[in-house]
């Protein structure tokens, strides 16, 4: 029989031990022997943090994220193998597009947040914070990655999605990663590590595989690591409070089961577009992979007087689900991961049936088409009604992993609400109403117990990825019984590999440090017009001081005409007795224009176009025959991609400040503490191009 192996220390191995069989859930054949014996855990991390980390923490955000697109793009072309062994863990095709190619998007979308980062291998968080009153003193945050290791130890449920959701975002911040995932589904991940491997696109000791039991793998964990754990909440809670993670003070997020709950709003009776909505969500959440999702809804609390109406519908939607080999066309529900796994489910059924009801499902018969229902890891979907739920309180804990969910009634919306927050801390909810003032009562009040709150509706029905699924962008994972953890969630989520450091120092100082211009640092004088450079040789703070302009009446009223934005300051010098202005005031526009006309260089050159403003704030009037002049500086470097543009290019933002050139000869009497010569400060960008195609494949 095949052993699956392990890949560690830059070599795949195989265990010295005689190996746990790892059955196919379909037909209860023996797929592989998972073996970890003779493993060193503490070798495995030592290389990781040291092999692995260096190379990665040298890296760019860019060169991370297109390290994963190139990834991604790579396993896409695998993708059929990967289904063919996905049919083994009892998943559909379905069930597998979501563990497969969601894993693959979870790649896709973390590799595009490399913009939101800057240039280089460290963050730089957030506004500066000035520490001082001359201007001289100052300080910001800047989190540069871990020097540790990421340990996954995964759940069987999503042998693929589950690594890449967690690996995608410790890359991305420029750590490596141990993956341990569930005994019984390795088989899966194996498959897709081999490929991630052999292309070579991650640099050696970015990713691991342990590829079965390794009970002493947090025993030699440091404090620069970082421990993820999706299981069990006793698994969970014994992990968490291993000493070597409490010694080391190891950040470890933990999602374990929760009990989510799906609320009818009492607008949505039958007939009603939400309430048909509503089944069919409670429908799929309870037969998509089985329901052996962290996601999905244990908990259906509908109004009193619906829960026959519900009870009805549901069990017919349940009717309709054709379970057995998920391979043929026609099967909507393939089987549970393992028989174990069916009998634990129909342990907790009959814990919640010491007060619920049975009212859909058998949990001794199954039919099955194109498969053998004992050998199989098969079940009914089971649907239980409990009518007592603020008293019986099973149902708000016994979490049973399979095709099984209750009903319940609540008589308001705040004792839905109460139930909702029975389940003490939950990773999603969803309620299905039309009316926004159901809506938003309930998500400000049940929000302090969920994670994510999905609202059901006709408008975004189509649209909808409903509630079951996390998305890469959005914050997964929940409070209280959810493990209260937090995963993903775009940017937020590459920030738990970071550390964030408070850098305090001079302007000119922390210009260099982040490499972005700081306010007040020292300008580096260009040599040549700022404009004329290309992309490569411009560097943050290099800047020019232009000549100088008087802005004259007519100017101010050719621009009012030219734009006819006839605002009384601007054209009507009899209305401005009680008004902030004295005199005929230029318009904040026709500033930044005029500066525009001050700092830009006419001719040809490497500036391809004008890309934007971030930012642009007016400090004081200016009237009619004001001077000004204006400090063009280099704020920062944006790169882009350049794989599929004609022109390579990347987007530098320019610092730029407009002053009052009499400022000086201004009387000390009419200035007051906080006048400045600075009228206009604004971040304007332009597109640079390159000297040549700097894009590495
Ligand atoms: P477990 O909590 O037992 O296992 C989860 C992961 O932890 C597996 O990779 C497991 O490895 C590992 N593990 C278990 N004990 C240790 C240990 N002492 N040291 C290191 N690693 C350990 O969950 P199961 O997968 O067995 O599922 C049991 C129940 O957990 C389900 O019935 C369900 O209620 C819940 N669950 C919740 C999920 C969620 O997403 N919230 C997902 C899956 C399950 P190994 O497989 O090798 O034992």
């Amino acid at each position: 029989m095949k052993k699956l192996q392990n890949y560690v220390t830059g070599q795949w191995l195989e265990g010295k031990g005689e190996g746990i069989p790892m059955f196919d859930a379909i037909t209860g054949e023996v797929v592989a022997l998972s073996d970890t014996e003779g493993l060193n855990f503490a070798d495995i991390l030592h290389y990781g943090r040291t092999k692995g980390g260096e190379k990665l923490r040298k890296m760019t955000f860019q060169e991370r994220g297109n390290m994963l697109k190139k990834l991604a793009l790579h396993l896409v072309k695998k993708k059929a193998d990967f289904y063919e062994l996905s049919y083994r863990t009892g998943a559909t095709k379905i069930d597998s597009w979501i563990d497969i190619e969601g894993g693959f998007g979870n790649l896709f979308a973390n590799a595009s947040l490399r913009k939101l980062f800057p240039n280089q291998p460290y963050h730089v968080e957030g506004e500066p914070v000035d520490l001082s009153r001359g201007g001289r003193f100052m300080a910001h945050h800047i989190m540069v990655p871990k020097r540790g290791v990421a340990i996954h130890i995964n759940a069987f449920n999503f042998p693929v999605w589950g690594m890449l959701e967690k690996c995608a975002v410790n890359w991305m911040a420029g750590v490596p990663a141990v993956v341990k995932p569930a005994t019984n589904t390795s088989f899966l991940t194996e498959a897709v590590v081999r490929e991630i491997i052999a292309s070579g696109i991650l640099p050696e000791g970015a990713l691991q595989l342990i590829t079965g039991s390794a009970r002493t793998i947090l025993d030699t964990v440091e404090s620069q690591d970082v421990v993820t754990f999706t299981g069990s909440a006793t698994t969970g809670r014994l992990l968490k409070s291993h000493k070597r993670i409490i010694e080391e003070a190891v950040p470890f997020n933990m999602e374990a089961d929760s009990l989510n709950a799906s609320i009818l709003g009492e607008d949505a009776v039958p007939g009603t577009p939400e309430f048909d909505l509503f089944i069919k969500e409670v429908r799929n959440e309870m037969t998509v992979k089985c329901g052996q999702k962290c996601t999905a809804i244990r908990r259906i609390i509908v109004p009193q007087n619906l829960v026959e109406d519900v009870q009805i519908a549901l069990g017919k939607a349940l009717g309709k689900v054709t379970i057995g080999d998920p391979r043929l066309k026609e099967v909507r529900m393939g089987a549970l991961v393992s028989k174990d796994q069916v009998t634990e489910v129909k342990e907790r059924v009959q814990e919640l049936t010491k007060t619920a009801q049975v009212v859909y499902g058998d949990l001794d018969r199954v039919e099955t088409i194109g498969a053998d229902a004992q050998k199989g890891a098969f079940l009914s979907p089971m649907l239980l009604r409990e009518d007592q739920p603020l008293k019986n309180l099973a149902v708000h804990e016994t979490e049973a992993f399979g095709p099984v969910s209750t009903i319940m009634p609540y008589k308001n919306l705040d004792e839905a609400i109460t139930l909702a927050q029975m389940g003490k801390g939950s990773l999603v909810s969803s309620i299905a109403t039309y009316n926004d003032a159901i809506a938003k009562d309930y998500v400000v009040n049940a929000a302090s117990h969920h994670g994510r709150i999905l609202v059901i509706n006709r408008e975004m029905a189509k649209e909808s990825t409903g509630h079951g699924s996390p998305l890469p962008t959005l914050v997964h994972g929940g409070p209280g019984r959810a493990g209260g953890g937090e995963e993903m969630g775009g940017m937020r989520g590459i920030k738990h590999y970071l550390q964030r450091t408070a850098i305090q120092g001079t302007p000119t100082t922390l210009t260099e440090i982040t490499g972005i211009y700081q306010q007040n640092a020292q300008y580096k004088e260009a040599e040549e017009h700022p404009f004329k450079y290309h992309w490569e040789d411009i560097q943050p703070g290099m800047s020019l001081k232009t000549h100088k302009r008087t802005l004259t009446d007519s100017d101010i009223q050719n621009f009012a005409n030219l734009t006819w934005d006839h605002f009384y300051a601007h054209t009507d010098i009899t209305s401005l007795d009680g008004s902030i202005f004295e005199k005929r005031t230029a318009h904040g526009y026709f500033i930044i224009s005029a500066a525009a006309g001050l700092f830009v260089y006419p001719n040809k050159g490497p500036v391809a176009a004008n890309y934007g403003l971030d930012s642009i704030r007016f400090l004081r009037p200016l009237y009619h025959n004001d001077t000004i002049y204006v400090r063009l500086t280099c704020k920062e470097k944006v790169d882009r991609d350049v794989a599929s543009t004609e022109h390579p290019s990347g987007i530098v933002k320019w610092h730029v400040e407009v002053f009052d050139a009499n400022f000086e000869n201004r009387p000390e009497s009419q200035k007051t503490d906080k006048d400045s010569p600075l009228v206009a400060v604004a971040t304007i960008l332009t597109m640079v191009e390159k000297k040549q195609e700097t894009f590495v494949e």
